[in-house]
C-alpha cells in the first residue's frame, strides 16, 4: 500500500513548504537576533516543521517540547487542554515562540498561550505553518504564519490522521472516504 493512497491531492508541495520555511526563518532570525529565543515545539504534529525551521535560523536558539491533549470530543471541544509533557526549563524572562502545526478553531492554542503567558515570559509569540481561518471559534492569530488554507482535513509534513501519514513530505488533503 502506498503512503499516498488515502490522499485526495497535494495541497502544498514539499518545495513550497521548504521555500516558506526559509522565509519564516529569515524573519525570525532578524527579529530575534540577540534575544536567545526559546522555541517550544508542540508535539507531535509540529516536529518536522520545527526541525526544519530551527535549522534555517541563523542565530542561537534554545528548544523545548510540550505535548498536550484536548479534553472532550471533536464536536464538544472546550479548548481546555491537558499538559501531557511540560517544558523542562522556566519561561521566566524568556522570549518564547510557540511552534504549532495548524490553527483550526483556535481553542487549543488560545488556552495554551494564556497558560504560558502566566509564566512571566519577556514575550510570547506564535509561529504556525497552517491556518484554517474559516473554522475559527475564538480570536487568535499566528504572529508568523506559513499558509492560510481552505477548510479541508490535511495530513503530512508532521500532521496525522489516526497517527499515520506524518512522514509524507507534502501537505495533502485526506480523502473524505477515509473518515466518513
Ligand atoms: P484547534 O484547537 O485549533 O481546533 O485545534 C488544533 C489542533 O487540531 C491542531 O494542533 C491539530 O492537532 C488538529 N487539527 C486541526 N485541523 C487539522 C487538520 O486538518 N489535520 C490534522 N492532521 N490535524 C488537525
Amino acid at each position: 500500500m502506498s503512503l499516498y493512497n488515502d490522499a485526495e491531492s497535494v495541497l502544498i508541495s514539499k518545495e513550497q513548504i521548504a521555500q516558506k520555511v526559509k522565509e519564516l526563518a529569515k524573519t525570525l532570525t532578524e527579529e530575534y537576533k540577540d534575544k536567545n529565543p526559546l522555541l517550544i515545539c508542540i508535539l507531535k504534529g509540529s516536529f518536522i516543521f520545527f526541525a526544519d525551521l530551527i535549522r534555517e535560523m541563523n542565530i542561537p536558539v534554545e528548544i523545548e517540547f510540550m505535548a498536550i491533549s484536548s479534553y472532550g470530543t471533536a464536536s464538544t471541544s472546550s479548548g481546555e487542554v491537558k499538559v501531557v509533557k511540560d517544558t523542562d526549563k522556566s519561561l521566566e524572562n524568556r522570549h518564547v515562540i510557540i511552534i504549532e502545526d495548524i490553527i483550526d478553531t483556535g481553542l487549543t492554542l488560545s488556552y495554551l498561550k494564556n497558560m504560558l503567558a502566566r509564566r512571566a515570559p519577556a514575550s510570547i509569540k506564535i509561529c504556525a505553518l497552517l491556518d484554517k481561518p474559516d473554522r475559527r471559534e475564538i480570536e487568535i492569530e499566528a504572529d508568523y504564519l506559513g499558509f492560510k488554507i481552505p477548510n479541508h482535513f490535511v495530513i503530512g509534513y508532521g500532521l496525522d490522521y489516526a497517527q499515520k501519514y506524518r512522514n509524507m513530505p507534502d501537505v495533502c488533503i485526506l480523502k473524505k472516504s477515509v473518515y466518513s
